[in-house]
């Protein structure tokens, strides 16, 4: 085959019938979980100024390297969104809902990233916050929330990794542990992680190359650095998950990809995935971020959780499959009048799947249309038939055709199908 003239570019795809089907399924789990737990769902645009995305952090990729920013006719620097959370901060600040805002949302994120599978330029994120309340009660039912999506899924290997951030307050004295203790080591760092050191010394933990994995698991811890309210704060989550018997994993050297983080941080790690690519989601406590978005100072906690890698999980455990619909009528007519056009659509109102053939294709290929489609009956519309106002029901299985007036068609399909 020739190669077509345009391609959808690198880390973008396009998701077709049934995938795109089952994407929606996904949302729909998660709508409901979200709901369930008395969050309103919100649409956020897909850009916004850039300014509302640059205070995510600038020591984050996803800020100095992945945004997709532009230059409207205005002369407004712009960028896509590369998350939500920021774009929900910005909306509560705009609209100033009563708080505890409880927010869910479903869509596509943009970043420049090196394409690969499980990571695209253009993916799609569900997720929920929470602004407006400390209490760490909220960071807990989020985790819940997740977790019994995930479960409502048929996911079963995926592992919760939970650490605290501490606040703000806290982290100059750890850096200065990090600085310390990773200068000791610098040798051994790779480049990126020096480059790293030097803007952010909390993201060298975040960093996934083998050479410094060994130097990362000796760093200091940040829980030994909190102050006794963020300790506190953590232990009640810890305490909460295992009330509702949720299994985790502390991992006292995680941190996330971005920089708003304070507190509690949590990731989902699917253990069936490639190690490079099994976060499937993750999320935490952002105490700064309305602030920095020229809001009160109301704190926030939320998560997002990638679809396209949730989706990946599923497949490699062989759970929550695509399902390809069937219709329930197949309509077959080889008349020259309009009788397939108005019959199927009198069926479709009445909520029926039907399926019928085009371009006046012969009887026969028409009746193995039929029979490839999966529907279960058949209605037959001939010359015959037009001309008594009959139309032949054939049970694609078992059981004899029947013909049928034209206006008990209906009410005996309503008997026949389920
Ligand atoms: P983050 O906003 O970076 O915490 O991402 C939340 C989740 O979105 C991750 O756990 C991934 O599952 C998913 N995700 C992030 N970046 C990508 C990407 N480039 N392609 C696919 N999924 C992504």
């Amino acid at each position: 085959m020739a190669r077509p003239l345009f391609q959808a570019l690198p880390g973008t795809r396009d998701i077709l019938a049934p995938d795109s089907q089952r994407m929606r399924a996904l949302v729909e789990v998660f709508a409901e979980e979200a709901e369930l737990a008395g969050f309103g769902q919100i649409v956020p645009p897909m850009f916004e100024d850039i300014g509302v995305f640059t205070r995510i952090g600038d020591s984050t990729d996803i800020v100095t390297k992945e945004l997709y920013d532009f230059e409207d006719n205005g002369g407004r620097r712009i960028a896509l969104r590369p998350e939500f959370t920021a774009s929900v901060c910005r909306a509560y600040v705009q609209s100033r809902p009563v708080p505890p805002w409880k927010a869910w949302y479903a869509g596509p994120a943009f970043r420049q990233e090196k394409a690969q599978k499980g990571r695209y330029r253009q993916f799609d994120q569900v997720g929920a916050e929470v602004i407006g309340s400390h209490d760490p009660d909220l960071d807990t039912e989020l985790i819940a929330m997740a977790a019994g999506f995930y479960k409502r899924l048929g996911l079963t290997d995926v592992t919760l990794l939970v650490n605290t951030l501490g606040d703000k307050a806290d982290r100059p004295g750890y850096l200065d542990a990090l600085r310390t203790y990773f200068g000791e080591h610098l040798d051994a760092l790779s480049e990126q992680s020096r480059t790293t050191l030097a803007i952010n010394p909390l993201r060298v933990l975040d960093s996934k190359r083998p050479n410094d994995a060994e130097i990362v698991a000796g760093a200091p811890v940040l829980l030994d650095y909190i102050s006794d309210d963020a300790a506190k704060a953590y232990g009640r989550v810890i305490d909460g998950l295992s009330t509702l018997s949720i299994p985790f994993v502390e991992a006292p050297r995680l941190v996330r990809g971005l920089d708003y983080y304070t507190r509690t941080t949590f990731e989902f790690a699917s253990n069936a995935l490639e190690a490079a690519q099994n976060a499937v989601g993750g999320g935490g406590r952002y105490d700064g971020l309305v602030a920095d978005l020229g809001g009160p100072e109301d704190p926030g906690v939320g998560f997002a959780l990638g679809v396209d890698r949730t989706l990946l999980a599923c497949d490699a455990e062989g759970v929550f499959g695509a399902v390809v619909p069937t219709p329930d009528l197949f309509v077959v007519a080889t008349t020259e009048g309009t009788e397939a056009l108005a019959l199927t659509q009198e069926l479709r109102a009445e909520g029926w799947r039907v399926e019928r053939a085009y371009d006046g294709r012969s009887m026969k290929a028409q009746m193995k249309a039929a029979n490839k489609s999966g529907a279960p009956v058949a209605l037959i519309v001939g010359e015959s038939e037009a001309t008594d106002g009959t139309v032949s029901v054939r049970p694609m299985g078992e059981g004899d055709q029947v013909v049928v007036p034209r206006p008990e068609l209906i009410p005996q399909l309503k008997e026949l199908l389920p």
